[in-house]
């Protein structure tokens, strides 16, 4: 049974197109494919859809055109490569964009750019602009700066976190894969298809494999996460395969996709950006009372923490976790991570005494923390 989303409904899509649809090893830029994909965005443009491209495929793109074989790159040469490749693949999607009289504007992200909270809002303020100017934003990582252990990795996350940075309502993944199974297809028979996703549940995130990995970057694993930061915040995700010409018409036609619902309680505004955040610096864990609390809209007092384990600055991301190790909340720690081990299971009352001086009732602020899992019902009130 094929299931038709209209795009055109949308207000606002954010498209992610794998390096394999653009890049042939062989020929490079896979230019007819490209051009096609231009024609749909501008027939989502030319219906009121505002549309963003996160585009891979510099890295590919560079070792074409440098004529560098298969195997693994250095750190160096792979920035290299992308130095070389994303020139090419921005000057590519300007020509296929201006045949249809629409404008592109580059922009190259950092993990920095999205976790810190000032260049999130002045990357987000550009991007509004060029949108508000009529321009396709073309986003991709900025892989010629950034380090191995500083970086996305995967544009899958990127574009999630750019869709929720833009309040976009779809995310569309494309790539060599058409959607979610129940398991591998490829390994196993009975794996099922998933055309549609109400909730990312733990059964779900099974499905994609264990903890990312080098082997699944770009993956199954990675396309789950961004559908948990994407429909956290109210944006739809899609799963389509782009290996078709006019891959957006073909969904709207009726290909194969698995579609994510995004969540009916998304967090809004500050926390959008709390939930999104890729990297906690430290994690707090708590006693059954504290998850309680936090369950029910409240702080996180140093009273119901058990131990702290990072190192990590006032205002800092840190994961919340229960007694027995699972991921609950994000938030803002109100305290540097050397004072928070000192006020651990202390009442709030004491913190003076201990600290000589008044701190924060709470080492969470409900206002700076938001529900991982089970937890999202109680957010919306709180946003
Ligand atoms: N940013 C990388 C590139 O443009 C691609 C990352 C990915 O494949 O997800 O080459």
């Amino acid at each position: 049974m094929t299931e038709r989303t209209s795009l055109s409904a949308c207000r606002r899509i954010v498209i992610k197109i794998g390096s394999a649809l653009l890049v042939d090893r062989a020929s490079g830029l896979r230019k007819a494919w490209l051009e096609a994909m231009c024609a749909d965005i501008a027939g989502l443009a030319a219906r009121g859809v505002e549309v963003l491209v996160v585009s891979s495929g510099a890295i590919a793109m560079g070792r074409a055109v440098l004529g560098i074989g298969a195997g693994a790159l250095k750190l160096e040469e792979s920035q290299a490569a992308a130095a070389v490749g994303q020139i090419a693949l921005a000057r590519a999607w300007s020509e296929g964009l201006s045949r249809h009289d629409i404008v592109a504007g580059q922009i190259l992200l950092t993990l920095g750019d999205t976790e810190e909270r000032r260049r999130y809002l002045n990357a987000r303020a550009t991007i509004g602009q060029l949108l508000k100017m009529k321009a396709v934003p073309v986003i991709n990582e900025n892989d010629t700066v950034a380090t191995t252990e500083i970086r996305y990795g995967d544009n899958d996350r990127l574009a999630a976190r750019v869709a929720t940075m833009v309040g976009a309502d779809m995310l569309v993944l494309l790539s060599d894969i058409d959607g979610l199974f129940t398991a591998p297809p490829h390994l196993d028979p009975k794996a099922e298809f998933l055309p549609f996703i109400p909730a990312i549940t733990p059964e779900i995130e099974a499905m994609a494999g264990g903890a990312a990995s080098e082997l699944s970057r770009g993956g199954m694993r990675t396309k789950i996460d961004a559908g948990k930061i994407a429909t956290a915040a109210g944006c739809a995700m899609i799963i389509a395969s782009g290996k078709v010409d006019h891959p957006l018409r073909a969904i709207m036609d009726g290909a194969r996709h698995s579609r994510f619902a995004p969540s009916p309680e998304p967090v809004k505004g500050w926390k959008t950006w709390i939930a999104g955040k890729l990297l906690p610096a430290g994690r707090l864990v708590i006693d059954e009372g504290a998850e309680r609390a936090l369950l029910t809209g409240k702080s996180l007092l140093p009273a119901g923490v058990q131990s702290i384990e990072g190192e990590f600055s006032r205002g800092d991301t840190v994961a919340v976790i229960s007694h027995d190790g699972r991921e609950i909340a994000r938030g803002l720690s109100g305290y540097d991570a050397q004072e928070a081990r000192l006020i651990t299971g202390k009442k709030s009352a004491d913190i003076e005494g201990i600290l000589g001086y008044a701190g924060r009732a709470a080492m969470v602020h409900r206002d700076d923390m938001v529900m991982t899992a089970g937890g999202r019902s109680r957010e919306k009130a709180n946003a």
